[in-house]
């Protein structure tokens, strides 16, 4: 049986990767100082015996004994909102948290693989974005201690893939939305849902002509299972293509939940990007991967979703 270590690991992705390597038979050992993981996330597999929760910081050195043969590097703050209420602990974990991994899976002689972010992109000047696009990222910005934190990530990565020769990868995760992101996290998805399951107004951030594509995390984390067993070491794009102002997008969510809302605009946060659509040629010629959830059948999941844990 293989041993799978994931690092953030009762976070919204993280859970759902627990989930995905649980039933490919991998025992998964998962990380999480729960700063914004949750333990509501992994409550289920409390007692499933391939399974062991450790509450701990990666940002400080790891040591564990026994075997591990794959390193999933999930462990990060990634809503707006949570970076930038924990700066530092943002930057601390994309670097320290990660150089730690990194050393692990050296003398563990595991696969290595680094859950990166469409953010290393910055405000791109090209569109849609392709792996061989180098960003344009301010790097003293406010979103800085995520981007800067996620490129930092990205760099030792390659570092210590060609210098020490560790099995490396990096998927870069473009929107992501589902079941298990927190109701009050922040990003658009969560806050346009709760607004209109209350018939409370949508807050549309600037004029909302900024677009996102938004992939549903059973097409991603399907992505990163086959970038994990694949011989890619170059990083690669997950995310839905199928791109969406913002406004069409609150357009939208209202007409899923038959909600009274109306829209109501405020402040553009700083920095923030106005044009983000994945380039997935990578991922579809070498993982084979295409997502296939369509963003209605998505949303309704997670609707369903939102009102299930509302009632509760
Ligand atoms: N946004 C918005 N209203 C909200 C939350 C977010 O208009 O209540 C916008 C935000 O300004 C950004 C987009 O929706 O342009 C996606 O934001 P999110 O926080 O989900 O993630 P990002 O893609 O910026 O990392």
């Amino acid at each position: 049986m293989k041993t799978v270590l994931i690092t953030g690991g009762a976070g919204f992705i993280g859970s759902h990767l627990c989930d995905l390597f649980l039933s490919k038979n991998y025992k998964v050992i998962c990380l999480d100082n729960l700063i914004t993981g949750r333990l509501e996330n992994i409550r289920h597999l409390k007692s499933n015996k391939c399974f062991k929760f450790i509450k701990y910081d990666i940002s400080r050195p790891i040591h564990f004994d026994g075997k591990i043969d794959m390193i999933l590097d999930f462990a990060s703050p990634a809503s707006p909102v949570d970076y930038l209420k924990y700066p530092i602990q943002t930057l601390k974990v994309g670097s320290l948290g990660t150089h730690n991994c990194l050393g692990l899976a050296k003398v563990k002689k595991a696969r290595f693989l680094l859950a990166s972010t469409s953010e290393i992109y910055g405000d791109p000047l090209i569109h849609p974005q392709e792996e061989g696009y180098w960003g344009n990222v301010n790097p003293i910005g406010i979103r800085s201690v995520y981007d800067e934190a996620k490129r930092f990530s990205e760099a030792i990565t390659m570092a210590y893939h060609r210098v020490h020769g560790v099995n490396t990868k990096i998927v870069r995760i473009f929107n992501t939305y589902g079941p298990r992101m927190k109701l009050n996290d922040g990003r658009v998805v969560p806050n346009f849902i709760a607004q209109a399951l209350k018939n409370k107004p949508l807050t549309i951030y600037g004029d909302g002509s900024q677009t996102r594509s938004f992939c549903f995390v059973t097409d991603l984390i399907d992505g990163i299972y086959r970038c994990a067993h694949s011989g890619l070491n170059d990083p690669v794009n997950l995310g839905n293509p199928e791109e969406f102002t913002i406004l069409e997008f609150a357009e939208l969510i209202i007409q899923l939940t038959h909600s009274k809302s109306r829209l109501e605009f405020k402040a553009l946060p700083k920095d923030d990007p106005k044009k983000r659509k994945p380039n997935i040629a990578r991922a579809k010629k070498e993982l084979k991967w295409l997502p296939e959830i369509s963003v209605r059948e998505g949303l309704k999941a997670t609707i369903d979703y939102f009102k299930k844990i509302s009632s509760e």
